[in-house]
């Protein structure tokens, strides 16, 4: 059958070369998807809601990528001293998409600042800097030190009745991390399924029937090599979208 669309949000990116302005999303988002047998779909964050509708409604399920930190207004929050660079078109762009896949059930994946987004969606909150607000023995940005990024920074404590649980085989996996936010309050809708071992909460689950996953971490740098057993949520999603888009038929 033919492969499910699946929708990568792209970021903004700034180019070295004084050359126009460029749209960026690093290969092993599309490499994780394509692997797991989907067709990656790469969506700009553009502005213009009636255009964006129109790639979102051709793609089968959305995945959000990495990236900036969230404008802190968007969780009713003045900014803190430490917050970093913020990009509100791409703010735009993705909680208006992400609200409408929530709203219609269609498959999600939030990576890193993708759980990020999919909490404060939710109405959920952040912490703005994990080593001002919330001191901790981990160094939650590690892994970007490393060629790669692919650093096994932590341990990831999984539910035990989680689906993520189910998916890696495991209570208890490592992980990369280059976070220096965190989610703190949870929005509607979803439950805390993994934390670190200092307790930061890095994995998301919808509470509802339609698949809603978010990961603090970065499975896409981990699932070619360091860690395999990641590459499970890219196959879920794909083989869940599929799953959705039979039952449409
Ligand atoms: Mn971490």
């Amino acid at each position: 059958m033919t492969p499910p669309l699946i929708a990568i949000l792209s970021g903004f990116s700034e180019m070295p070369d004084n050359g126009p302005p460029a749209y960026a999303l690093r290969r092993n988002y599309v490499e994780a998807i394509a692997a797991a047998g989907g067709a990656p779909l790469i969506i700009p964050p553009l502005a213009d809601e009636r255009l964006l509708m129109a790639l979102y409604e051709r793609a089968d399920a959305l995945l959000l990528s990495g990236g900036e930190d969230i404008e802190p207004a968007r969780y009713g929050a003045p900014p803190h001293a430490a917050l970093q660079q913020v990009n509100p078109a791409r703010d735009a762009a993705e909680f208006f998409l992400v609200r409408r896949a929530l709203e219609e059930g269609k498959p999600l994946l939030g990576i890193c600042r993708g759980i990020q987004v999919l909490n404060v969606a939710c109405g959920g909150t952040l912490y703005q800097d994990i080593p001002t607000l919330l001191p901790s023995s981990i160094d939650h940005n590690a892994s970007k030190q490393h060629p790669g990024w692919s650093l096994l920074a932590h341990d990831l404590h999984l539910e035990p009745d989680a689906l993520l649980a189910e998916l890696l085989g495991t209570e208890r996996i490592a992980t990369n991390s280059l976070h220096h936010q965190a989610v703190k309050d949870i929005g509607a809708g979803l439950r805390v399924v993994g934390r670190a071992p200092d307790g930061i909460i890095e994995a998301l689950e919808g509470t509802g029937s339609s698949f809603v996953l978010g990961v603090q971490c970065h499975p896409e740098l981990l699932r070619a090599e360091l860690e395999p057993r990641w590459q499970a949520v890219f196959d879920a999603l794909v083989r869940t979208t599929r799953e959705v888009e039979e039952t449409k038929r």
